[in-house]
């Protein structure tokens, strides 16, 4: 084994999908799967498809291209590139839009690929990420997409919780259901998605307030660490660690724990603070900043606590331990959404699947 690693487990990939896919049926939702997280690697995405997901979502269009092969649509999650518009409607099915002249672009490569590229037009509920904010602009986007040719409207969708950290409610998911009826009703249209959020509108399934309307979710956290994200709780039936950092101690020393001379700036131009616990018992570990923030990582051995971190070592504070560490052992890790995130972008750590 070659470390660090990750380990992933499919198997638990697959349950999470099936529980949240089941939970989100009940309530006549169909689940996007959400692959950004681990850069769209195609064993993981095939998995949430034999969970259940029937369509697989991404923010770049070099992780959808490397699920071509997966038969399902793909949809591009963040506002499409005007400069990448002919790679969007080679490689995925649906994007999520709010601006015109993308769209105009789109409609010009579709027709130049003699496709149908579907579209969903976002609404800003109040997050301040993407998505048109005044309604009025709404309706005249909406008139200008059904002139183009090469485009199809299906439906509106909402982003919350993301840089806001908006909170998604029965009310304002309601306007996002209201707009879609007056669109419906103002150009004589179907639209058949209200796409409602990410994993941070799971909650209001287990409340009973998601309004009826709303049949989609693009779900990504929710799926690899078992949570919903507007308020952090766990999922009833999911596992936390379908991915697990393991990496190798190549130091253990007994050292002091403050620095010995006059303190300047660490490696990375903070000026470093100590507390004096005496001497300590110090692992170093074979992985750094370049591949994961000590603040994603959670050590399974409850009596280790993460010292620092620079941009190849991550140090560790032993002292406490049961287990006698040796030179060349194993430690192994929990990780956040952001730490998943690093790790697998991270070409140093090694990925196997379990
Ligand atoms: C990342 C993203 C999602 C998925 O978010 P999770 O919190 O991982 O479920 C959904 N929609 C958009 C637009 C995104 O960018």
């Amino acid at each position: 084994m070659r470390y660090p690693c990750v380990e992933i487990s499919l198997d638990k990939i697959k349950h999470n999908t099936r529980e949240i896919v089941e939970l989100c049926k009940r309530n006549n939702i169909n689940v996007t799967g959400v692959t950004k997280v681990f850069c769209g690697e195609p064993k993981i995405a095939k998995t949430m498809v034999e969970g259940g997901v029937q369509i697989l979502a991404d923010s770049r269009i070099e992780n959808l291209i490397k699920l071509k092969e997966i038969n399902v649509p793909k949809m591009l999650l963040r506002l499409p590139m005007i400069s990448q518009a002919d790679e969007v409607i080679k490689y995925s099915d649906i994007s999520l839009n709010s601006e015109l002249n993308t769209i105009k672009e789109l409609s010009k490569k579709a027709v130049e690929q003699n496709k149908e590229h579907k579209i969903i037009l976002m609404v800003d509920l109040g997050d301040l990420r993407e998505g048109i904010f005044d309604e009025e602009e709404i309706f005249f986007v909406v008139s200008e997409i059904l002139k183009l040719d090469g485009i199809k409207l299906i439906g509106i969708g909402t982003n919350l919780t993301c840089y806001g950290g908006v909170i998604p409610k029965y009310e304002n998911l309601s306007k996002l259901v209201k707009i879609k009826m007056n669109i419906e009703k103002k150009f004589n249209i179907e639209l058949d998605i209200i796409s409602g959020g990410n994993s941070s509108s799971l909650y209001l399934l287990k409340a009973g307030e998601m309004p009826k309307k709303i049949n989609q979710l693009r779900l990504g956290e929710s799926i690899v660490l078992g949570r919903e994200t507007a308020y952090g709780e766990s999922i009833e039936n999911t596992y936390d660690d379908c991915f697990k950092l393991i990496v190798e101690i190549i130091e253990i020393k007994e050292k002091p724990s403050v620095p010995i001379g006059e303190i300047g700036m660490d490696a990375f131009g903070n000026k470093p603070k100590f507390i004096d616990k005496g001497i300590m018992k110090r692992a170093i570990c074979a992985i750094g900043k370049q591949d994961v923030d000590l603040g994603d990582i959670i050590p399974y051995d409850k009596n280790i606590e993460i010292l620092g971190e620079s941009s190849d070592h991550l140090i560790l504070d032993i002292t406490k331990c049961e287990k006698n560490y040796e030179i060349g052992d194993n430690v192994e890790f929990k990780l956040t959404y952001g730490g998943i995130l690093k790790v697998m972008t991270s070409e140093y750590v090694k990925k196997n699947f379990v």
